[in-house]
């Protein structure tokens, strides 16, 4: 059976174990001493330990692969002067999907309506942060300490040090090549490390599947049903949707595709809800199997990671409307405005971990002037809404890699098109067996 079969099978069985143990932990039909046994045992044992171990060793990756890969692709386009282009473009690729993604989300929202009727529950709390101030967000980009930066894993600092590292590396003559080769090297490493890490996925992805979804209280949903239907719907839309139609139109090339080799690490995504821990799997698969070169992807994929999140944007726009129509405020087109645009830069400044996409949240709300209070009422449910969006993050990384790339002429279609790219030879069907 195919990796990508045994990731998405142990996707389901997590999913069905942890709803049948949610279950039976909730009910009396085990006794006392069974419950003790499956909780301290298997859900915070054996599940708890393997999804742990699963997630950090996807996150001990993601460092020692962003700095190689992106020095790799900054010495390759050092030289030829393409470098800020594709900044630029990339950059504003992320910024426009992310404003379609959430002027989609305020536009259904308002259609479907899904806060009215809402009762306000009694003890709605939630305390809000302040953000820190646009200087020092921009200060902060740029680090004063290579090694602190990559310690703290501020992947920002980080690529803006590889982006300067690997531009020198072009402009170094001859020293420069021979560094560029031992970087080639150290890429074609970690990239296998990634490849191994894959194979062990069905186990990690059960594991913590199985985990969240015994904890995982299913009534709020219901009792939410209508926010969290909008949300999955216009994340549905976005997804196969909008990125179907910018690949059918700009690349020229079958969404279906993309759709059926992104399986894998949708269920990453999904497993995690961190678009950081599953960055190693959304970067090979996107130069290895949708084929994207190196040189763009090493920017592109790190980058959308960090600042690109069309999924929290949508939430966002949802989580806005419903919250407004809770405590029964009227949002003026001006206040619209300003939701795309600070749903926009929110998404920039959220970190690529779960759950922070409701923190930013706060952000937004205070602009368009409603009460923070109001997230406390879609906490219970975000968790596994946090889970789709951010599959939906990485697919827009992937997307405007693809895009990006095409437009630079470093798009193998071939490789695109071939079901079998990147997968094991056995694979492949054999050819010329039958004459
Ligand atoms: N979990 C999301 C991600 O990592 C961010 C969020 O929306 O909370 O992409």
């Amino acid at each position: 059976m195919s990796l990508t079969n045994r990731i998405l099978i142990a996707m389901v069985v997590g999913i069905v174990v942890g709803s049948v143990l949610n279950l039976l932990l909730a009910t009396d039909s085990l006794t006392a001493a069974h419950q003790a046994w499956v909780r301290t045992w298997l859900v915070d044992g054996v599940f708890d330990v393997v999804g742990k171990v699963f997630i950090a060793s996807l996150k001990v990756l993601v460092v020692p692969l962003v700095f190689v890969s992106l020095v790799c692709g900054s010495a390759s386009l050092g030289n030829s002067a393409r470098m800020g282009p594709i900044a630029i473009k990339t950059i504003l690729a992320y910024l426009a999907t992310t404003a379609i993604a959430i002027s989609l989300a305020l536009l259904v929202a308002r259609i479907v309506s899904p806060g009215s009727g809402v009762e306000l529950a009694g003890d709605v709390s939630f305390e809000a942060k302040s953000p820190p101030p646009l200087t020092e967000v921009i200060i902060n980009i740029f680090p004063s300490n290579p090694v602190a930066a990559m310690a703290e894993g501020n992947m920002l600092q980080i690529i803006v040090f590889a982006l300067l590292f690997g531009y020198a590396i072009s402009h170094a003559g001859e020293h420069g090549r021979r560094i560029a080769g031992f970087f080639e090297d150290m890429d074609a490493v970690i990239m296998k490390m990634v490849e191994i890490l894959i194979s062990l996925a069905p186990y990690g992805v059960l594991a913590l599947l199985a985990r969240l979804f015994t904890d995982l209280g299913l009534s709020a949903i219901l009792d939410l049903g209508a926010y969290v239907l909008t949300v999955l719907a216009v994340l549905l839309l976005h997804a196969l949707g909008v990125y179907s139609l910018i690949l059918s139109l700009l690349v020229r090339v079958s969404p279906l595709v993309m759709i059926r080799k992104m399986r894998p690490v949708w269920a990453f995504a999904f497993s995690t809800a961190s678009s950081g821990a599953t960055l190693p799997v959304t970067l090979r698969t996107v130069e290895k199997r949708l084929g994207v070169d190196n040189s763009v992807a090493g920017f592109t994929v790190p980058l959308g990671a960090t600042v690109n999140m069309d999924g929290t944007a949508i939430m966002q726009g949802v989580a806005t409307v419903f919250i407004a129509q809770v405590y029964g405020v009227d949002l003026s087109l001006g206040a619209y405005l300003t939701v795309i645009l600070t749903a926009t830069l929110a998404s920039i400044g959220t970190a690529a971990v779960p759950g922070v996409g409701l923190i930013t949240l706060a952000l937004v709300l205070r602009q368009a002037g409603l009460p923070l209070e109001g997230i406390a009422l879609i906490i219970g449910v975000d968790r596994i809404l946090d889970m789709v969006r951010t599959a939906v993050n990485v697919t827009g990384d992937a997307m405007v890699s693809v895009v990006v790339a095409r437009s630079e002429g470093q798009f193998n279609q071939k490789i695109y098109d071939d079901p079998y790219a990147d997968m094991e030879a056995s694979a492949r069907p054999s050819h010329g067996s039958g004459h």
